[in-house]
């Protein structure tokens, strides 16, 4: 670990703190470009209604249009929690080639999916593995959750048939 993972990572939190502030769940990123901040996400998936809206899904999705391409190997990202499974997919797909994340997914609370796959594992399945650091900041990247009290799925208030 070092001083400019924690910079970086302390961004993430920051991105992570808005995210909840806005009433999604507290996640954020940011990716780097050649070591400079590139883009700075939070989870979007009740502001946007759409459940790939991880911020490392947006986070991809935004440095890839920033660069005008599909591979970011060039590329470093920095997650307040480690990837999900859709988000380890699409990292390994756009060839990012460091992934640094916070919060192990077995310190979320109760209330999110327990998962046994990890994205270090999941990487072993594809020929282009990232480079992969977690456990950066955990301590400073688990207030957020504290007091969290929302139910697995939240339905946008918007969803008024449901
Ligand atoms: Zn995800």
């Amino acid at each position: 670990m070092s001083g400019r993972d924690e910079y970086f990572m302390r961004l993430a939190l920051e991105q992570a703190k808005l995210a909840r502030d806005h009433g999604d769940f507290p996640f954020g990123a940011v990716m780097t470009w050649r070591g400079e901040l590139l883009v700075e996400c939070e989870n979007g998936e009740s502001q946007q209604a759409d459940v790939t809206a991880h911020a490392e899904m947006i986070a991809i999705r935004a440095a890839c249009l920033k660069l005008a391409r599909r591979d970011l190997s060039d590329c470093e990202i920095f997650s307040s929690t480690e990837p999900c499974p859709m988000c380890s997919a699409a990292i390994f797909q756009s060839n990012v080639k460091r992934v640094v994340f916070g919060l192990y997914r077995d310190d979320l609370p109760h209330i999110f999916r327990r998962r046994r796959i990890r994205i270090a594992e999941l990487a072993t399945d594809w020929d282009y593995k990232p480079e992969v650091i977690g456990g950066v900041l955990r301590d400073e990247a688990k207030p957020p959750f504290e007091g969290l009290k929302l139910p697995l799925r939240v339905v946008p208030h918007y969803h008024k048939s449901i």
